[in-house]
């Protein structure tokens, strides 16, 4: 499912700011890095978050929260210096702050605020635990210098633990992180409660693992079993995870039917996976349900633009299908057949508007299965023209290994445009420019069928039998397999 930009479609002019910022940053090109220090406290009832912001030199003009309804929540502001409240205006004003000076806020999180935000309830009681959008409570720079960082240290009651998408600080006391230089307004969660934070090793990644309560209570290690396999299922693709940290939350949810009913991913403060589960369910079902691998597939790629949701869906709905075989959770044929039934639903979809059309309704009109399976379609073309054009010694697979090498940081947003011309750079070729230009703006699905005569892939019934003769059956199997097809030919087969 999503990943999810949110925005709230709030503009403010920050181009004073950002020339300020500009100044600021060429200024102190020799000097130590700015550190602001942001102290984060939640009392016991997980009803109200203080925060003691302190700032390293010149404090910014103001802290801005990503949410509008953040206003709401806000209790109150205070200048330390004077003990004055500050009156916010939408933004916490801070220019009668002193340089180092410091403030203090508080924040309401005892009840979902819906008042401009209507995507549902974005502070939430989960059992005994809370989970509260980050955009509701917290007030922050709206943009940082280079050399500008916020140090954000958690004071929580005895017994509580805390998770939030930022980079972990080592070798501290108290739960401390860095903000790091993600925009302001691309949303994130936090999770506050009695839970145990599980720091899963995923080839050198760190995931950080959080199962809110639930009722019955989830099994933990079960969980964290299923979430380690897809996970290490996405770095076997090149060797390594695509972010060195990720948070990950599960929320238990007994009443919903599936086992992950509803899964997502966000990007603020860097990458997050959020699963909401049936914790009823047999861990059997986890296994054989494609959401994991679909939400982890979301990660070879860095952010990209929502209007262009056809190119990151793609990618997931592609990989979870790829990768699903070459974990052995699904056979090639199944793998095959699952990727063509999807297909005839986005064919199906959808029909007399453009991908682009679908992509920006695609909310509005539930057009799903025509962008998700468009970009999946157009993933497999790209992984058969790469393969074909190099003998074998290109694919997707490396295409996004080098991407990520490249362009991995997590604070950047691309446009699908934007991405493609990069991959067409990595890969020397035309494969992306041609597909983008080949599918957004056309009013038919991707066409297949030269690709499944080449492939061998011959639809029957609602499956596909797999032709042993077909001239690049051998690219089919090597797609399947995750190994180069350079050494395999048809007739060694
Ligand atoms: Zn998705």
């Amino acid at each position: 499912m999503g990943d999810s930009m949110e925005r709230s479609g709030r503009s403010r002019g920050f181009s004073r700011w950002l020339l300020l910022i500009t100044a600021i940053a060429f200024c102190n090109v020799a000097n130590a890095q700015r550190l602001h220090r942001f102290v984060i406290a939640i009392n016991p009832q997980l009803t109200q978050i203080d925060v003691r912001a302190c700032f390293d030199g010149q404090p910014p003009e103001r802290l801005v929260a990503e949410s509008l309804d953040a206003a709401i929540a806000l209790i109150g502001a205070w200048d330390e210096a004077t003990g004055k409240s500050i009156t916010p205006r939408g933004y916490i004003p801070l220019k009668s702050v002193p340089d180092s000076g410091c403030i203090t806020y508080k924040a309401d999180v005892s009840r979902p605020i819906k008042l401009h935000d209507r995507t549902g309830g974005k502070i939430r009681r989960v059992g005994k635990d809370l989970a509260a959008a980050v955009g509701l409570w917290f007030w922050r720079p709206e943009q940082l210098a280079d050399d500008e960082d916020v140090l954000l240290v958690f004071n929580l009651p005895d017994g509580y633990a805390v998770s939030v998408p930022w980079a972990p600080v080592d070798g501290t006391s108290k739960p401390t992180f860095r903000l790091g230089h993600t925009p302001y307004d691309w949303p994130a969660w936090a999770a506050f409660g009695r839970f145990t934070v599980k720091t899963i090793d995923v080839r050198g990644s760190q995931l950080r693992l959080a199962v809110l309560d639930g009722s019955p209570p989830v099994d933990v290690e079960q969980i964290a079993g299923w979430v380690a396999g897809s996970a290490n299922a996405v770095a076997d693709m090149y060797g390594r995870f695509p972010f060195p940290q990720a948070q990950v939350m599960v929320v238990p949810n007994s009443r919903m039917r599936e086992p992950t009913p509803w899964a997502f991913v966000v990007r603020g403060g860097s990458p997050a996976v959020h699963f909401v589960i049936n914790q009823r369910r047999p861990i059997e079902e986890f296994y054989s349900d494609w959401t994991a691998m679909h939400e982890f597939s979301h990660l070879f790629l860095p952010f990209v633009d929502s209007d262009d949701a056809w190119l990151s869906e793609g990618i997931a709905t592609y990989y979870q299908n790829v990768l699903g075989a070459r974990g052995g959770r699904l056979s090639v044929e199944d793998a095959w057949s699952h990727l063509h039934a999807g297909f005839g639903r986005g064919e199906a979809d959808a029909k007399g508007l453009t991908l682009a059309q679908a992509t920006h309704g695609m909310h509005r009109g539930g057009h799903y299965m025509r962008v998700y399976w468009s970009g999946a379609a157009m993933m497999l073309l790209a992984d058969l023209r790469l393969r074909r054009m190099s003998g074998g010694l290109q694919s997707l697979d490396t295409a996004l290994d080098a991407l990520n090498q490249c362009c991995g940081q997590p604070d950047k947003a691309w446009t699908a445009a934007e991405l493609f011309a990069k991959l067409d750079e990595i890969t020397q070729s035309s494969v992306f420019a041609d597909l983008l230009n080949e599918h957004t703006d056309s009013r038919q699905f991707p066409d297949l069928t030269m690709a499944y005569r080449e492939l061998g892939l011959i639809p029957l019934g609602g499956d596909i039998d797999l032709a042993s003769d077909a001239p690049l059956a051998h690219v089919r199997d090597a797609i399947m397999s995750g190994n180069s097809s350079q050494f395999t030919s048809a007739s060694t087969r």
